[in-house]
């Protein structure tokens, strides 16, 4: 069996993998499809997120959709039923759990962050807590988006939209064009984007924004106001937060979903007190798994048209490379470790 290792920053490999030994309560996952992430892309091009750092050849990959390898009667699966996976498997014990706050668990064990290898591979050992269920005729491509639908969710559920409230939208990757979605089912009104490339502002405008634009002057000209109530910044760039500001008016609120280049944000102070601005940070997910089997199986969110690309295991330092070079086109890449859909 064959994995994609992260060396270090700019350094994927696809290697042989030895299978570690099973653990109490996992079960073997036959890997079907894995989704490259912006939070991959970021180990891929800074080596690390923060104080999460690469330390040795690891094995990215936590959106990923699989066949299980023996019959789970506890589960009512058959060998080789198709499921999901949640990677987040947080300690149930801290202070932070008991308060209903898994996502921001510091005891989390997640499939696919230091020191937890992840799924681009051919198979992998999966705890049954984790493994998700899907409905019949879900394809592997619907159950690994289930993962950044769920950041989606949760970051709209910090969010709060009121009913045909005005929004600026900043940043239409995988993760902005889902927010984009969710916030469409929410009942949003209208969704002004910005996007610095083309082919992202189309995909947004197929989806459902009212308009999109490179420029944030012009998306806050849009709303006829000073700027929108709510903003969202799913950016991957150190402007996000600044841009975020800018784009609010007084008394809005932002959430920040992206994950910044480099680690860090700049913040305008005296425009962001100005403005008496709330602004939440938005970390992973809770319990929202079953919501978003729910908005995929009624056909209320689309999370197939952003998938663009979809590359073999031994392809896939290509699919990295060009993601970090902003390929033309790129928006969603799919890894098939065990062959392509
Ligand atoms: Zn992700
Ligand atoms: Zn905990």
């Amino acid at each position: 069996m064959e994995a994609l290792f992260l060396h270090k920053a700019f350094d994927a490999r696809v290697a042989p993998f030895n299978l570690r030994g099973r653990h109490e309560g996992e079960h073997l996952i036959k890997v079907a499809a894995v989704g490259l992430c912006g939070s991959d892309l970021h180990y891929y091009k800074d080596g690390g997120i923060g104080a999460a750092k690469i330390t040795r050849p690891f094995v990215l990959g936590h959106e990923f959709a699989g066949w299980v390898e023996e019959d789970l009667p506890a589960l009512g699966l058959k060998r080789g039923s198709l499921v999901a996976v949640d990677p987040n498997k947080a300690c149930g014990q801290c202070p932070h759990c008991e308060a209903g706050f898994e996502n921001l668990c510091p005891k989390v064990e997640f499939i696919g962050a230091p020191p937890f290898d992840g799924a681009m591979t051919g198979h992998l050992w999966v705890p049954e807590s984790q493994i998700v269920c899907i409905p019949e005729g879900m394809s592997a491509v619907e159950a690994v988006m289930l993962e950044p639908l769920g950041v989606a969710i949760h970051a709209v559920d910090l969010a709060k939209p009121r009913l045909l409230e005005t929004i600026i939208l900043l940043g239409c990757g995988p993760v902005g064009l889902l927010i984009l979605e969710v916030l469409k089912a929410s009942g949003a009104g209208d969704i002004f984007v910005v996007e610095p490339l083309e082919h992202r502002r189309a995909m947004a405008l197929k989806l459902g924004a009212r308009n999109a634009s490179a420029s944030l002057h012009e998306a806050v000209a849009w709303t006829g106001t000073s700027g929108a109530p709510l903003v969202i910044e799913a950016t991957n760039s150190a402007d996000g937060m600044r841009d975020a500001v800018l784009a609010a008016r007084i008394g809005g609120r932002v959430v920040l979903v992206g994950i910044p280049d480099g680690d860090i944000y700049t913040l305008p102070a005296a425009e962001a007190r100005r403005r008496g601005l709330k602004i939440k940070f938005s970390r992973r997910m809770g319990h929202v798994y079953p919501r978003a089997i729910e908005l995929v199986s009624r056909g209320l969110v689309d999370v197939k048209s952003m998938i663009s690309h979809r590359f073999e295991l031994k392809d896939a330092p290509r699919a990295f490379q060009l993601h970090a070079d902003n390929a033309p086109g790129m928006i969603k890449s799919m890894i098939f470790p065990n062959g392509r859909e």
